[in-house]
């Protein structure tokens, strides 16, 4: 029985297997896996429903919303969602290269300006992008920018703070992670989405670890 359960565990739907992981959140844990005809190596987001509360799934539902909608060559594309009793598979491009967190670890005298420039860049064309479709990120942080090294790119993922906005109106929902919040956030105001997630939020410790 047990082994029956661990095959089934390797194979999400008999379409894709799961090899080895790729990265862990509070939420869920990100495998490499491959599609079983054609071999194509993608990212899945393995989440436990049952672990879940009432708001953690309406953060979910609302991460697979927003991750539908947004097509851009700086965002992590979602292929396929595969929903089971008790699990949620979320079928991602893959990065191949990590995420920031692990690249500025591994950088102990920071990036050259130029470089890291290069990847600011591209995040605020992510998040400019989401804006437009007035879908704010609410948790940017360096573990959520994944790098594509053979397309010499970088991707914003996990969209599990996501929500949509109207401009002009103001989001209460505090959330998003601790270390990275701007102060309206973490004192339970009101606040601009848009303002908040491009200002003093978070994309400013992106680049300050990257160049310092
Ligand atoms: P958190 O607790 O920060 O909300 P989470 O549970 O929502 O995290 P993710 O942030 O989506 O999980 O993924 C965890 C880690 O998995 C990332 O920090 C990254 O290292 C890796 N990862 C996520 N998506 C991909 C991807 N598409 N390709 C490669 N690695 C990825």
């Amino acid at each position: 029985m047990a082994g029956l359960k661990r095959h089934h565990d390797g194979k999400v739907a008999g379409l894709y297997d799961l090899d080895k992981t790729l990265g862990r959140g509070h939420f869920a844990v990100v495998k490499l896996a491959r599609h079983v005809f054609t071999g194509e190596k993608v990212a899945v987001k393995v989440i436990d429903k049952t672990k879940l509360d009432p708001v953690a799934r309406a953060h979910l539902f609302q991460e697979v919303r927003c991750m539908k909608m947004v097509q851009h060559p700086n965002v992590v594309r979602l292929y396929e969602v595969i929903d089971t009793a008790t699990k949620l598979y979320l079928i991602l491009e893959l990065g191949d290269g990590g995420d920031m967190y692990d690249c500025i670890m591994k950088h102990e005298g920071g990036l050259t300006e130029e470089v890291a420039k290069c990847y600011f860049a591209q995040i605020v064309h992510a998040i400019s992008y989401c804006h437009r479709l007035h879908v704010v990120h609410r948790d940017l942080k360096p573990e959520n920018v994944v790098f594509f090294e053979k397309l010499g790119v970088v991707k914003l993922t996990d969209f599990g703070f996501s929500n949509r906005f109207q401009p002009g109106k103001t989001l209460n929902t505090s959330c998003g992670s601790l270390a990275y919040s701007a102060p309206e956030i973490l004192l339970g105001d009101e606040y601009d989405a848009p303002a908040v997630a491009a200002g003093h939020g978070a994309c400013c410790p992106v680049v300050h670890i990257l160049v310092n």
